[in-house]
């Protein structure tokens, strides 16, 4: 069974924006492709997890967020990364009611688990955000990790203000 590098995209693959979603806007994180390469090399499967609620607040379209996917998974190849598969929720509570994607909902996890055969307990979560690990823990995810400068308490394993902490 595989297991897989989980990352959560605004804040932890490329800088934090509000509603990112132009490829002219795209800028990477500090770190992560050392991250991934070295991850890669552990026989790790790269699956990015991402809330993309700007779609159902009429933002930007599944087209625009595709298109820019698209281009992030060949930007990464042509780096060296093999991005498998990205993940992404569009919906609000708000808007759509609740679903099962959103996180702290495990559902992109479960779905990948399903379709990759994945090794929950050896597999990785790197987020940014509370509800990224909620949602990973939910779904079994064995080692958590928090990337953020100002939480002291978290339910993730470490807590690590850059990425390449994990170098
Ligand atoms: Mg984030
Ligand atoms: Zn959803």
């Amino acid at each position: 069974m595989p297991k897989a590098l989980f990352l959560d995209r605004d804040g932890v693959v490329n800088v934090e924006k509000n509603y990112l979603h132009k490829i002219d806007d795209f800028e990477l994180m500090d770190g992560i492709l050392d991250v991934c390469r070295f991850y890669e090399s552990q026989g790790y499967v790269i699956i990015i997890v991402t809330n993309q609620s700007g779609i159902s607040r009429g933002l930007y379209t599944q087209e625009d967020f595709k298109h820019l996917s698209d281009w992030m998974v060949e930007h990464f190849k042509s780096l060296g990364v093999t991005i498998t598969r990205i993940y992404h929720c569009p919906h609000h509570e708000s808007i759509d009611g609740r679903c099962d994607c959103r996180k702290p909902e495990p559902g992109m996890f479960l779905d990948a688990q399903k379709d990759y055969d994945l090794d929950m307990k050896n597999s990785v979560m790197i987020g940014d955000n509370e509800r990224d690990i909620e949602a990973a823990i939910r779904a079994g995810v064995g080692t958590n990790i928090l990337l953020s400068r100002d939480v002291i308490l978290s339910s993730a394993n470490q807590i690590i203000g850059s990425l390449k902490e994990l170098l």
